[in-house]
């Protein structure tokens, strides 16, 4: 197997490493971009909220970022498979099934997955991203003023329910068996109009991923259009950053995140990470943003490494 060498392998290419390869691109560094085209929303019909891109399908997103960066011949993209990253005395090597890469920089961009089976409610991965979704900055518009259902466990399904309220005042909290047990809660969301339903979920019927009713263990039925789930159970989706022992922390609303310095590097030189892979959850705009940030970031290193002093 002939080893290929690249000053930066970027793994993954959904918002956060496409952006990273058009600087770089456009920077004129020899980049290889790996991916296996399953971005983390590719179950909804619309992305939203980023702009000039807002309501365009994901995949049609890709489609125009692999369009844009074919013009930039310093960056090689390829439909395939990263299966393993290990460190070496120069740095990296990335093998997938065909071949073994080897480059002084990595950028781990490989994302999160959703884990909606593990939710463990008949009907619900049926409705995922076509009327029930995570992200109310991403649907909330779509779903407003509509009857809307809050999925989730008995902490985290009442907070989500405040923030849901502000797009429809026809909210019920679903804690599937749960009790919530903070009287403070109960009072303060039924004087903002929101039931809370405690019962067992036995299934969702849905039309073509809009849902219907949700079914409770008695037979009883309740008429909702739509919803949200506070916690999806999501992993991230290669175990890379993980098995190079990255450095974790406490990030936004108390999510662990990768460490990284103000040069967007982890604690291993040379190896970055972005998007959801970092954050657990980052939304296009800001994947874009951390990616377009990582590229400037590699090529004032590069540039920084040249330099005759
Ligand atoms: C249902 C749903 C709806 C959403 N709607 C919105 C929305 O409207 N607006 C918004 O801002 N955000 C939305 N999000 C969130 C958004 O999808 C993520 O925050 C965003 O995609 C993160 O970008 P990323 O580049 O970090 O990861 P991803 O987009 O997940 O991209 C990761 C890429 O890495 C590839 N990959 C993984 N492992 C490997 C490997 N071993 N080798 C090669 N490639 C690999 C994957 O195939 C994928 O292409 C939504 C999420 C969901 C689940």
């Amino acid at each position: 197997m002939n080893t290929k060498t690249f000053e930066v392998i970027i793994i993954g290419g959904g918002p956060a490493g496409m952006s990273t390869a058009l600087v770089l691109g456009r920077s004129r560094i020899k980049t290889l971009i790996l991916n296996t085209e399953n971005p983390r929303n590719i179950v909804t019909t619309h992305s939203h909220g980023f702009l000039t891109q807002d309501g365009k399908h994901p995949s049609e997103i890709l489609t125009i970022a692999k369009k844009q960066l074919n013009k930039y011949s310093a960056a090689i993209y390829r439909i395939e498979k990263a299966i393993s990253l290990k460190s070496t005395a120069n740095g990296f090597i990335v093998e997938t099934e065909n071949a073994t890469y080897e480059s002084k920089k990595v950028v781990i961009a490989t994302g999160h997955k959703d884990n909606i089976e593990d939710i463990g409610i008949e009907g619900l991965a049926a409705v995922y991203g076509k009327s029930v979704y995570p992200c109310p900055f991403c649907d909330g518009f779509e779903l407003a003023d509509k009857k809307l259902a809050v999925i989730g466990d008995a902490m985290m399904a009442p907070m989500f329910a405040k923030t849901i309220s502000h797009w429809s005042k026809d909210v019920i909290v679903f804690t599937n068996g749960e009790q919530v047990l903070d009287k403070d809660t109960i009072v303060n969301l039924k004087m903002n109009g929101i039931q809370i339903i405690e019962a067992k979920i036995k299934k969702l019927h849905s039309e073509q991923g809009i849902l219907q009713f949700i079914e409770l263990e008695d037979g009883k039925l309740i008429e909702r259009d739509g919803g949200f789930l506070p916690d999806t159970k999501s992993t991230e989706y290669t175990d890379f950053a993980e098995s190079m022992e990255i450095s974790r922390e406490v990030g936004f609303m108390g999510m662990e995140t990768y460490k990284v310095t103000e040069n967007k590097e982890t604690d291993i030189k040379g190896l970055y990470i972005i998007g959801d892979a970092r954050t657990g959850w980052s939304g296009v705009a800001s994947s874009v943003a951390e990616g377009s940030e990582v590229g400037a970031t590699i090529t004032h290193q590069i540039i920084e490494d040249n330099w005759k002093n």
